[in-house]
């Protein structure tokens, strides 16, 4: 491959819960475990991702596993990529090629706080979405509007948004989230403080489909955020990456 990027460090991992997956040392271990698919497997490849960091070895094959989790990794350890290649492998197929059932509404969505982000996360998905026909939307005022077509709206695959520009587009019936499998709250400990949480949990009561897989990653997560964070998840495993003692 033309594009490599420098290893990233090497972190120490915790994990806390019941019957925790174990990690997986390669992308191509990952593969083997849970049939990633072939044209992630080859977008990781293209971009220069050739070994997973702590938080994609642990907290990948706990979400592939259909498990919810928390996870604490510092800021540049790949926490994008160690949700959206479990998530995208749990897809399967984008929702306008499967042949029948799918297209019943949207099935992954991520939060983040600022649209900034959002788009930055926009992006990192786009890369793994490469050669096939995913429906990848990124949240505004413009895009909610072209979703008012139901036929349209129910093709999506992933939303990603703010908290706010979602809740808009809730109440304003431009979108139902009855169909979400998949829920991932990024920057959490900003998602579950005061400035969103309501918001949040808007979206949370939203998504009620019986097999809604939860999940909220963050660089920290203060004691308040962590225990609403619990409260959310259910039989969650926590974990926690750390820079490694030298
Ligand atoms: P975080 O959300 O933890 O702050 P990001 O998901 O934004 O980190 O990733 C930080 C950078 O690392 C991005 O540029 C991303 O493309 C890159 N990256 C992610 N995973 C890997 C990997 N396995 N190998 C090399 N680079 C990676
Ligand atoms: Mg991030």
């Amino acid at each position: 491959s033309s594009s490599t990027s420098p290893p990233m460090p090497r972190h120490k991992v915790t994990t806390k819960g019941s019957n925790v997956p174990p990690h997986a040392e390669t992308f191509e271990a990952l593969r083997e475990r849970y049939s990633i698919p072939s044209h992630i497997m080859s977008n990781l490849k293209e971009y220069g991702y050739t070994v997973p960091t702590g938080i994609q070895s642990y907290g990948a094959p706990i979400l592939l596993e259909s498990r919810d989790m928390a996870a604490i990794s510092p800021t540049g350890t790949g926490k994008t990529l160690s949700y959206l290649l479990p998530v995208m492998t749990a897809l399967g197929v984008p929702a306008s090629s499967a042949k029948s059932g799918a297209g019943a509404g949207v099935r992954a969505v991520v939060l983040a706080p600022t649209r900034e982000l959002a788009h930055q996360i926009h992006n990192e998905c786009l890369k793994l979405a490469q050669g096939r026909k995913w429906r990848i939307v990124l949240f505004s005022k413009a895009t909610a509007a072209t979703l008012a077509d139901k036929s349209v709206r129910d093709k999506v695959d992933i939303i990603i948004s703010t908290p706010l520009r979602l809740v808009a587009a809730l109440n304003s019936g431009h979108v139902e989230l009855h169909n979400v499998r998949h829920l991932i709250l990024d920057e959490a400990d900003r998602m579950l403080d005061s400035e969103f949480l309501s918001q949040v949990r808007e979206v949370v009561d939203a998504c009620t489909h019986d097999n809604l897989q939860k999940a909220v990653f963050s660089a920290t997560l203060p004691a308040g955020a962590e225990k609403i964070a619990m409260d959310m998840l259910r039989d969650p495993i926590r974990v926690v990456v750390g820079l490694k003692d030298t």
